[in-house]
């Protein structure tokens, strides 16, 4: 085994030795390859720097246009890095090369949309109630911001906290996933060599102890998570002490709704897209699939056909198209419920097993039929490659089926009719509708989720809002006029 690179926390500008460590390991080869910080201690003294930076430092007194260059030449950095940080992530996370490589590429192109944002941020002068008054509004960063991020993007999902938060003006204690750690401290070393002053981005790595002692520090005024549901519930839960603020973009159980007059190819496509990419380990995968009775052999057989086809393989291969499972743990979650399914009337009609030949973490690309909205797998989120397919007979009954679930992050509708598609983007009860596509993201696009899915957006010109307070200012302009014993 080679020598495992270390890496402590990165901390007020500089790297901060690990007292207590962790390994990270690649889920392809299964071997460890670097070790990193796993101290909860570490997180008090990441919040003290982030509360000097936003309170004291030269950050504090920065304009937006400032922040702004600084924003966007951290991007310029990542982009220059795009192609080491992308073999990074795929060694740690084991997606495959072709998205950790476009997502960090894409990421300078996020910031400046953030950036863009900085020197925009306006209150309001608001007609005051009597003309002795003048009352205006400012918008005011919220202050330290604690960043908890999942495994499966960790680059991409960081930015879209980071961009907003930055823009603000906050300032960021970034914890990542135990699974996936050190990309998020190298971007925190590329701000230093940016320009950003001490402080303005601290990482510290570690498990669950390390998250816990950020949803409760007391020293946080924003908490901004992306991961599982049970997890999120801790995170409120602890945040809820201090009456910490959260936005938590979770899991989901995402329906594809395929009609008898959609581009069958398309459909698959996107089938395809929703569930194998990236192993299914999204939080949008299109795990359900409802398709009109009138097409459902055809299309079931079509999407079999393309699991069958898929190039598992080395996620750092250009041509693999599927890479493992992140963990045993998961691999062994995504064969279990497979499994269950079987037990509940399952018709597994293609996967379900380890892959024959790479073994290891790699499930093959499922399909199942004989489900319905009872089995335990199409109400449970498997962060893995398997579609649930099940048809139905008319649109209402679609919606219904489809809103029956206690998720609500997507949906992909496929149809020729454009007045449908459009009822159904107002009846569907999730975050984001795509017609006649799925898995799209961008800066642009509000994204997040309603019900177990979570709550406040990523993305977006709103996703600033998470990050400002609006302070109200009143001035009396003539004088003392009012009787101070009343409210008014
Ligand atoms: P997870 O909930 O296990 O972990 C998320 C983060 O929380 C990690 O950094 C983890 O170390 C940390 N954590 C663990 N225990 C904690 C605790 N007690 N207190 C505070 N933090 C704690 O999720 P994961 O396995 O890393 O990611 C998969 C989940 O994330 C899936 O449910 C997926 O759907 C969801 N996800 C959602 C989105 C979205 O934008 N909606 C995007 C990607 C992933």
């Amino acid at each position: 085994m080679a020598d495992l690179e270390k890496f402590g926390n990165y901390i007020d500008g500089g790297w901060v030795a690990a007292k207590q460590t962790m390994q990270t390991s690649s889920p392809f080869t299964g071997e460890a390859w670097a070790e990193v910080s796993d101290d909860p201690a570490a997180v008090d003294i990441a919040v003290a720097a982030a509360r000097r930076a936003f309170a004291d430092g030269p950050w504090a007194t920065m304009s937006g246009r400032e922040r702004a260059h600084l924003m966007n030449r951290l991007g310029a950095l990542l982009t220059r890095d795009a192609d080491k940080l992308g073999k990074l992530e795929s060694r740690d996370n084991g997606k495959i090369i072709r998205e950790t490589s476009a997502q960090a590429k894409s990421l300078a192109t996020y910031l400046g949309y953030f950036a863009g944002m900085a020197d925009k941020i306006m209150g309001q002068q608001i007609p005051a109630p009597a003309s002795n008054f003048l009352i205006y509004t400012e918008r005011v960063p919220k202050g330290v911001v604690g960043a908890i991020i999942p495994w499966n993007s960790p680059l991409a999902l960081l930015t879209w906290k980071l961009g907003p938060a930055l823009a603000a003006g906050c300032t960021v204690v970034v914890k990542p996933s135990d699974i996936t750690p050190v990309t998020a401290l190298l971007l925190a070393e590329l701000a230093t060599e940016a320009g950003f002053p001490p402080g303005v981005i601290n990482v510290v790595t570690g498990g669950a102890e390390v998250g816990a002692a950020i949803s409760s520090h007391p020293g946080i005024d924003k908490i901004t998570f992306t991961g599982g549901g049970a997890t999120a519930r801790h995170v409120a839960r602890a945040a809820a002490d201090n009456l910490t603020p959260t936005v938590l973009e979770l899991g989901g159980k995402s329906p594809q709704l395929i009609f008898g007059d959609a581009d069958p190819e398309a459909a698959v496509n996107g089938l395809l897209a929703g569930i194998f990419a990236a192993s299914g380990q999204t939080c949008v995968a299109g795990s359900r699939a409802y398709i009109h009775e009138s097409i459902a052999d055809d299309i079931i057989g079509r999407i079999v056909a393309r699991a069958e086809n898929l190039k598992l393989g080395d996620p750092a291969d250009i041509e693999t198209e599927m890479g493992p499972a992140a963990s045993d743990a998961q691999r062994d979650r995504i064969l279990a419920m497979v499994a269950q399914a079987e037990a509940e009337g399952a018709t597994i009609a293609t996967g379900g097993v380890l892959d024959p030949v790479l073994g290891g973490r790699f499930v093959r690309p499922t399909v199942i039929t004989g489900v319905t909205n009872e089995t335990t797998i199409v109400r449970e989120e498997v962060f893995g490659p398997v579609l649930a397919c099940m048809t139905f007979t008319d649109e209402d009954e679609v919606v219904q089926l489809a809103n029956d679930s206690d998720y609500g992050l997507a949906a992909g509708v496929w149809t020729a009719d454009i007045g449908r598609a459009h009822r159904l983007a107002r009846k569907l009860n999730v975050g984001t509708v795509w017609i006649n596509t799925y898995r799209n993201v961008s800066y642009v696009a509000p994204f997040g989720g309603v019900k177990q899915s979570g709550y406040g957006r990523d993305n977006g010109l709103e996703s600033l809002d998470a990050f400002l307070d609006t302070k109200t200012v009143w001035v009396e302009i003539e004088g003392q006029t009012r009787d101070p014993f009343v409210l008014g």
